[in-house]
């Protein structure tokens, strides 16, 4: 045998447009080829590049020859083939599912949730995709949203329940007031543009009750348009007090010392946890001096406490809270407040004492003063309350039914008074 050693290879290309059902596997290809090579080496390549061999039923497949003039013939059983490549009819791969019900092949960009047909989600085609307000996703006319109500959907909620995944009829949905394109079902519009919690009126309630406890974190919640709302302003003047809708705000009054404390710590642990006000100032969030919470407690209860009751208070409620068998992070953040609060409590305190001390020098003046002039029933009953030595007011106590007598008319025993004393004389404000 003077055969050669290794045939060349002869280079094809697989033809299959025309063939229905395309291997979809190595195997597959393999037993195609099996079924074409016996009779594909019996062609001589030379009379023409291009074979085709009918397969009934299933269609024909063609062998293109890349090479003819280069392939040893005749071509043999032991010939060796590389195939270099295969021609297959293009593939819609996403078709319209609608489309596809009256027989015609469309691509579909978008997707129908409702046509999937057991498998994936179907598609639509741009001619029969349908789209509402509030979203981009779409849906084939038959499957095009549809409200509760059972009426046709017009558009897509975006309020915060929904996030544009519930779609609603027109009825059923309430357009936002700046800009109709926006629209809200009915829980959702009253969630983003709540009521005030004063009837009738029409303004929305942006502000949320700041009422909370440290045992209940959760604040109260009730919408407060920006006219209604009552500040506590347990910060001073100068910061935004607490925000409180009136049925809190009237409790106050009623509220003992220690739960008022209470609501304040626990107002600034959420000040201090809050991502709003660390942001808004780079200052720490701090608890109110002892000498402002005296005036709150003032102010709120008509109570009128020593600095050192006060300072007890959060002494007090410190230990109770270190004395608990587990510290969330409420707990922690109010120890630490309340810890870094103990300098300026005892700065307040000392303070406080100096101011005694002046502020009672004045006080006895103005008794001394009284009894001069007679008033002997005032001087055994006003009594000494504060001494601000900055704007030199001396606070003092009256009883009710002698505050007309202690005043004056047009104040005009109390200036006489301030005459004598060198200071200014004002009667604690109660309630
Ligand atoms: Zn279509
Ligand atoms: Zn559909
Ligand atoms: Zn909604
Ligand atoms: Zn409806
Ligand atoms: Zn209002
Ligand atoms: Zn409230």
């Amino acid at each position: 045998m003077n055969r050669p050693a290794a045939y060349p290879v002869v280079p094809v290309t697989l033809d299959l447009r025309g063939f229905h059902t395309p291997p979809r596997s190595l195997q597959e290809c393999v037993a195609l080829w099996k079924r074409l090579e016996p009779e594909l080496v019996t062609v001589d390549p030379l009379a023409g590049p291009r074979v085709r061999f009918d397969l009934g039923e299933e269609g024909e497949v063609g062998v293109w020859f890349l090479a003819p003039a280069a392939a040893r013939l005749p071509l043999g059983p032991g010939t060796p083939f590389a195939i270099h490549g295969v021609l297959e009819s293009a593939v819609v791969r996403n078709t319209c599912a609608t489309c596809r019900t009256s027989g015609s092949t469309t691509y579909a960009p978008y997707r129908c949730p409702g046509c999937d047909e057991g498998r994936r989600v179907g598609r639509v085609c741009e001619a029969h995709a349908v789209f509402l307000d509030g979203s981009l996703r779409a849906s084939c006319v038959r499957h095009a949203p549809v409200c509760r109500c059972g009426t046709a959907a017009v558009a897509w909620c975006s309020g915060v329940r929904c996030r544009s995944r519930t779609a609603w009829c027109e009825t059923h949905l309430c357009r936002h007031p700046g800009d109709a394109s926006v629209a809200y079902c009915a829980d959702c519009y009253a969630e983003r543009f709540p009521e005030c919690e004063v009837q009738q009126c029409s303004d929305t309630g942006y502000i949320c009750c700041e009422h909370r406890t440290l045992a209940a974190m959760k604040p109260c919640g009730r919408r407060v348009c920006a006219d209604h709302v009552r500040r506590w302003q347990v910060y001073g003047r100068f910061s935004r007090g607490v925000a409180l809708c009136s049925r809190h705000h009237r409790g106050l009054g009623s509220t003992s010392a220690e739960d008022l404390i209470d609501i304040v710590l626990a107002g600034t642990v959420a000040r201090a946890n809050g991502k709003r006000w660390k942001s808004a100032s780079n200052r720490r969030v701090q608890l109110p001096r002892i000498s402002i919470i005296r005036h709150i407690l003032i102010n709120t209860r008509g109570a009128v406490l020593d600095m050192e009751d006060i300072d007890r208070l959060f002494t007090s409620l410190e230990r109770r809270l270190r004395g608990l068998p587990s510290r969330d992070v409420t707990v922690s953040s109010a120890l630490d407040l309340l810890a870094r609060h103990r300098t300026s409590r005892r700065e307040d305190i000392e303070r406080f004492r100096q101011q005694h001390v002046e502020g009672h020098a004045y006080f006895n003046r103005m008794i001394d003063a009284l009894r001069r002039a007679g008033r002997w029933q005032l001087a055994d009953a006003v009594e000494f309350s504060d001494f601000r030595p900055g704007s030199g007011i001396l606070f003092v106590k009256v009883p009710e039914h002698l505050v007309g007598l202690f005043k004056g008319k047009r104040r005009a025993n109390i200036q006489q008074l301030e005459q004598q004393v060198g200071v200014s004389i004002q009667v604690e404000r109660r309630g």
